[in-house]
């Protein structure tokens, strides 16, 4: 079985950052990609709000800089899932990490840098229409709709950022709020309300998505009145949010009702020695990919001084 120092599983900003610092303090970290390499700002645009772009950065590209980044000082990145951990309590134990249901690795320090997933509604007819016209990422799939009607679900950043991203491939696009305002920024409201080609329906509940082989409307209620109405449109985008991606951690280690796993205040730290937690699968308040990279440098360097701390590992 392989042996290493510091695996980090994820490869977002935090993971990557993570595996920069751990690289550069010659801990030879190793990376799991997971499912998504490069995680959830490769199917975001414009990056505006990252220090150091000053005209912005396209998300891919800024994943592919920061892939590289890490591969330049030795990270070795593999396209893996962990599909199972076992992490131990005991300080200096070695964790054990099964990948892809079949390879297993010990590691003395994990990182854990997993992020976050998109939520659905939970409607059946939108488990039934999807990839058939249902979507959670309208930078992976707007292209599809150019030149239909869309509807987007959601009153966050996210929900913004698709509505108006996809009001430049689409005719209509229709934004669904469930209340009477939106959560997002002012400045992301600002762009919706200011594209005319964008209508929000406020208050405003999704019933059903609707048709047979591709999706043809959408049932929405206005939960002031009770009226109910059908929005026709060839594309439903689900922007409501997201999920921790910590479910191979539970059980093991400290989390919120949601997830979200506990660090201790200040650091990337876990209840579990040789465990650190960063980016979005611990951060539900923040999620910004400079946050998320900060928390993967405070989860390197935290992994560097446990590592120098208990220099001989022990067997599990
Ligand atoms: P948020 O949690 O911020 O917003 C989720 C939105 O979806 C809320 O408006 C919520 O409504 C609504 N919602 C939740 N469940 C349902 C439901 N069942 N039916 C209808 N509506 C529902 O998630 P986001 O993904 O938008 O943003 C997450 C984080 O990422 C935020 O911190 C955001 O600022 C950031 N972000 C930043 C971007 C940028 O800067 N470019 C782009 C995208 C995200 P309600 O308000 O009523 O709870």
């Amino acid at each position: 079985m392989e042996k290493h120092d510091c695996v980090i599983i994820g490869s977002g900003p935090a993971g990557y950052t993570a595996a920069i610092y751990a690289a550069r303090a010659d801990l030879k970290p190793i990376i799991y990609t997971g499912l998504e390499p490069g995680g959830q700002l490769t199917t975001t645009t414009d990056v505006e709000n990252f220090p150091g772009y000053p005209e912005g950065i396209m998300g891919p590209e800024m994943m592919e800089d920061l892939r590289k980044q890490a591969e330049r000082f030795g990270t070795d990145i593999r396209f893996g899932i962990v599909t199972k951990a076992e992490l131990s309590k005991i300080p200096g134990e070695y964790h054990k990490l099964t990948i892809d249901e079949s390879t297993e690795v010990l590691a003395r320090t994990v990182i854990i840098a997993t992020g976050a997933s998109a939520k659905y509604l939970g409607l059946e007819s939108e488990k039934k229409m999807m990839g058939h016209g249902v979507s959670a990422c309208a930078i992976c799939d707007g292209f599809f709709f150019k030149g239909k009607d869309v509807v987007v679900v959601g009153g966050g950043d996210s929900a913004a950022e698709e509505a108006t991203y996809l009001a430049k491939l689409c005719p209509k696009v229709t934004l669904l709020v469930r209340r009477d305002e939106m959560r997002a920024s002012q400045i992301m409201q600002q762009r919706v309300l200011d594209t005319p080609n964008i209508e929000v329906l406020w208050n405003t509940d999704t019933l059903e998505v609707l048709g047979d082989k591709t999706v043809s409307g959408v049932r929405v209620k206005n939960n002031q009145t009770g009226e109910e109405s059908v929005v026709e449109a060839e594309g439903f985008f689900v922007a409501i949010g997201h999920k921790p991606n910590t479910d191979i951690f539970k059980g093991q280690i400290d989390m919120d009702e949601v997830g979200y796993i506990k660090t201790k205040p200040g650091t990337a730290s876990t209840n579990l020695p040789g465990v650190f937690a960063t980016g979005d699968a611990q951060d539900k308040i923040y999620r910004q990919a400079i946050t998320a990279a900060g928390s993967g440098c405070m989860g390197a360097l935290e992994a560097e001084r446990y590592l120098s701390e208990h220099e001989v590992a022990v067997e599990g």
